[in-house]
C-alpha cells in the first residue's frame, strides 16, 4: 500500500488512451484518496485513472532479472551495489591504486580517476574487476 496519500493536482503516472502510453497526468478528482479521473500532461485529455505498472518494492537480490535497461539505469544499479558493497567496508583502509599493485577479491582500492572501488574479482593473469561507483570496470594489476 502507497504511503502517500495523492491530492486533486498530484502528478501521478497513468496510461493515457490518446497518448497509448504511461505519461505523467495531474489528479482531477479523488474517490477515497484514490486517484479516479486524471489529466494528461501530454494531451491534455481528460480520462479515467489507468494505473502504470508499478515495479514492487525492492527487488530481491535472488531474482535476477533480464530487461533491457538504460544506461542511466544500469549506472543507478551500479551506484547502488556500490553503496551495498561499500556499507560494510573502512573507506578510509582503501589501497591506493597501481598497475604494478597486486589486489584480492573484495579489497579496497582507491583509483586516481574513477575513485573508490571494490575488487569483484581478480582475473589471472594480470587483471581485476573493480566495482566503482559509475560501474564495474577491468583494470590490470601485477598479477
Ligand atoms: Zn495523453
Amino acid at each position: 500500500m502507497a504511503n502517500v496519500i495523492p491530492g486533486v493536482g498530484d502528478p501521478v503516472q497513468s496510461r493515457c488512451t490518446k497518448c497509448k502510453r504511461i505519461t505523467r497526468h495531474f489528479v482531477v478528482s479523488l474517490v477515497e484518496g484514490k486517484p479516479v479521473r486524471v489529466q494528461c500532461t501530454a494531451c491534455e485529455g481528460i480520462h479515467n485513472y489507468r494505473p502504470a505498472k508499478v515495479p514492487a518494492s525492492p527487488r530481491p537480490a535472488t531474482a535476477p532479472r533480464r530487461r533491457a535497461t538504460s544506461a542511466a539505469a544500469r549506472s543507478e544499479a551500479a551506484a547502488q551495489e556500490f553503496e551495498e558493497a561499500m556499507g560494510e567496508k573502512d573507506r578510509t583502509r582503501a589501497t591506493a591504486y597501481q598497475m604494478t599493485g597486486t589486489f584480492r577479491s573484495r579489497e579496497l582500492l582507491q583509483h586516481p580517476t574513477f575513485g573508490l572501488g571494490l575488487v569483484r574479482k581478480v582475473v589471472p593473469p594480470n587483471k581485476i574487476h573493480v566495482l566503482f561507483r559509475d560501474g564495474l570496470r577491468t583494470l590490470r594489476c601485477a598479477g
